[in-house]
């Protein structure tokens, strides 16, 4: 059964139905990390039918205001019909001063709801912002699991782009790592990519190549 839920937006008060997100099942991952299978991966978020203003959290009084010329934007309002509501997720952010870094995730989702033909524009900015994240975090010594992480999805925006041998040198240096060398998960992952880094394989694919979706 569909759930409807209100939403309220908080730029212009209009009140609005949007069906919940359906509860479904994946059945594996790409190598992307995106969730295959009948799930919503990503997950679109509450927008105002009105102006666009897009609900992906709550939002203080102090950045609303400031969001409001921009929402009211011809850049913004442009972008509406044309481009991922990801891509919307991480103007707004850039707008109220979230640096590239932090906004990582954002554009890897935006990658998800792209086009064959605006992918290269999206993992490239995607790229950047996991490449800004990785050199702040080695420096910062952050979170082991999320550098790991943070690496698998450099590796696979390089691979995606046909940048097999910064790929191919990113995965090597990776897999001598203590975390990848002793989880089965790292190990897999590494491996099945190196494999098709050998294969100049630069599409979309799953971690388990047995799967289809
Ligand atoms: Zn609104």
């Amino acid at each position: 059964m569909i759930r409807r839920e209100e939403h309220e937006c908080p730029l212009c008060g209009e009140r609005f139905f949007q069906e919940a997100p359906a509860s479904g099942s994946s059945c594996g991952m790409w190598l992307d990390f995106q969730l295959a299978g009948a799930v919503a991966s990503p997950r679109d978020w509450p927008e105002c039918p009105k102006d666009g203003f897009i609900l992906h959290r709550e939002f203080s009084w102090e950045e609303v205001e400031t969001l409001r010329p921009f929402i009211a934007s011809w850049q913004y309002q442009t972008l509406r019909g044309s481009s991922p509501q990801y891509w919307r997720i991480d103007r707004m952010e850039k707008e109220l001063g979230v640096p590239l870094r932090e906004r990582a995730d954002i554009l890897l989702q935006t990658t998800w709801q792209a086009s064959q033909h605006n992918y290269t524009f999206f993992a490239g900015m995607a790229l950047k912002a996991f490449r800004e994240r990785m050199a702040s975090s080695a420096a910062g010594g952050e979170r082991r699991d999320r550098f790991v992480r943070d690496c698998m999805v450099t590796g696979e925006l390089y691979r995606r782009l046909g940048f097999f041998d910064k790929a191919e040198a990113l995965f090597a240096r990776l897999v001598s790592t203590p975390q990848v060398a002793t989880d089965a998960f790292c190990r897999k992952y590494v491996e099945r990519q190196l494999h098709l880094i050998g294969e100049q394989d630069d599409g979309s694919r799953l971690l388990d190549d047995a799967l289809t979706v």
